[in-house]
This record gives C-alpha cells, sequence and structure tokens, in this order.
C-alpha cells in the first residue's frame, strides 16, 4: 500500500471535523473522494499532507508511519498535494515556476524531470516566458499539475481541480491524470464537485459525509448505493 490512513481524527482548534477515517490506497489506484461542501475531504488530505496535525490516528506511506515528518519530508518521499485554489507562483513565468520546484523536488532518476513536463503539457512549452498569474485558468491548472508531479510522485492528491475549467479541458486533464496513474504505478485521490467527471477515470470510490467515511467500494457499486443521491 502506498499511503494508509488509520483512523485519523482532526479538526481546527477544538472542533473536530474528521473521525475515525481510514483507508489504504494500492499504487496506481485513482480513489474518486466524494461528498458535500464541509464533509470534511480536503480537512482529511492536509492532515495526510502535514498541512493539519490530526489530533489521532495514523498516516503511513509504503508502509513507515510518517506523521510525525514535515511536509517537506513527505514530498521528498513522493506524496504530493495539488491544492484548492492552485499552488502556482503567479507573479513568475511558468519556466520559472517549473524551475523554482524541479530544483527543489528532482532528483537522479526522478520519473518527471523538466523536458517531461513540458512533453506532457507542451502548450507550458510555448507559455515559458508568460507570467504564470496571466494564463487562462486551464493553463495555470496545467502548470498546477506540473509542480505537483515533478521529481518523482507516488500518491498525488488533488484537491477539486477542475474548478473553473472547461468541460473539455477537465475531460482531457483527468484522461492525462488516468495515463500518468497507469503508466508510472501512480496513485490519485482525486477530490471533485464534478462527480462525472472523477468517476470517467475512478477505480474507487469514497464518499464522506459529516467527517466521516460512509461508502467505500468500486464505481459500479456507489452508483447503486444509497449514498449516491447526495449527487
Ligand atoms: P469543500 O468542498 O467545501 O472544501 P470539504 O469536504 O473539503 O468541503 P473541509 O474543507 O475539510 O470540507 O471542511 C470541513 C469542515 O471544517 C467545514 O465545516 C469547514 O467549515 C471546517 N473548516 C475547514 N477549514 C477550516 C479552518 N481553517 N478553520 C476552521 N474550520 C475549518
Amino acid at each position: 500500500m502506498v499511503l494508509r490512513l488509520n483512523g485519523l481524527e482532526a479538526g481546527y482548534g477544538s472542533k473536530t471535523v474528521i473521525s475515525d477515517v481510514s483507508f489504504a490506497l494500492e499504487p496506481g489506484q485513482i480513489l474518486a473522494f466524494l461528498g458535500h461542501n464541509g464533509a470534511g475531504k480536503t480537512t482529511t488530505l492536509k492532515s495526510a499532507m502535514g498541512l493539519l496535525r490530526p489530533s489521532a490516528g495514523e498516516v503511513l506511506f509504503d508502509g513507515n508511519r510518517i506523521d510525525r515528518l514535515s511536509v517537506a519530508e513527505r514530498v521528498a518521499l513522493g506524496l504530493r498535494l495539488l491544492p484548492e485554489g492552485r499552488g502556482i507562483f503567479p507573479d513568475l513565468s511558468v519556466a520559472e515556476n517549473i524551475d523554482v520546484v524541479a530544483a527543489r523536488n528532482v532528483g537522479p532518476g526522478a520519473m518527471f524531470d523538466i523536458p517531461d513536463v513540458y512533453k506532457l503539457f507542451p502548450v507550458l512549452q510555448e507559455r515559458r516566458t508568460t507570467r504564470a498569474g496571466s494564463m487562462s485558468g486551464g493553463q495555470q491548472q496545467m502548470l498546477a499539475m506540473s509542480l505537483a508531479i515533478l521529481g518523482t510522485p507516488r500518491c498525488l492528491m488533488l484537491d477539486e481541480p477542475s474548478i473553473g475549467l472547461a468541460p473539455n479541458l477537465v475531460e482531457r486533464m483527468f484522461q492525462q491524470v488516468r495515463d500518468v496513474c497507469k503508466s508510472h504505478a501512480m496513485t490519485a485521490v482525486l477530490v471533485e464537485q464534478n462527480v462525472a467527471a472523477a468517476m470517467k477515470i475512478a477505480d474507487r470510490v469514497i464518499i464522506m459525509n459529516n467527517g466521516q467515511i460512509v461508502f467505500d467500494g468500486g464505481p459500479d457499486e456507489a452508483r447503486a448505493s444509497n449514498f449516491w443521491h447526495y449527487f
């Protein structure tokens, strides 16, 4: 198992938002992580990434506890988060964004080095000198995705990556996520309000409600479940 959460509990101040969250993901698996606004999906991702300290439970990566590691240490292991609202440097050019992150995350034998991300998203090559914040939403999202995968990503968590993107772009980007997962045994966790798009590439579905997992199973089983009416 790549990422395993065991009985995770986390919140903000004295308010517990998620409790008893447990799941384990295999290499190459694509998880659609669904639920209403405020269900606790982002809180779960932040806890796994180390942006939020859980009040109980464990986070394991490749079978080793990582819940005491810093965010940077988790990134180095291959755990990556593409945060809601995009994680780019808007005032830097495309190439500067890529170079800065590559300098930190790309080591010898990396799965994705600078030429690899330009190959994956050729439009970024054309836009190398453009200020990142001035590009369209779709191009910014491609840049954010490039930054998240530079180096050797083993588990990529994407928080609402489709926000602000045209439907055809969403489809194309999700297919690229699927291709990378299947060709590089990368695991993906996809938090999405665009449930239809996420379901097209998902192997597995977890539904959260009120801070707890209420469903965990395959896409067909999810569609047939009592929880599908949420969507
Ligand atoms: P969304 O799609 O709206 O992001 P979500 O399932 O990701 O939904 P979370 O963002 O994890 O949900 O939020 C879960 C709960 O935690 C909500 O009630 C939210 O108001 C609360 N919450 C989130 N971030 C904070 C914060 N920084 N401080 C206090 N409460 C927060």
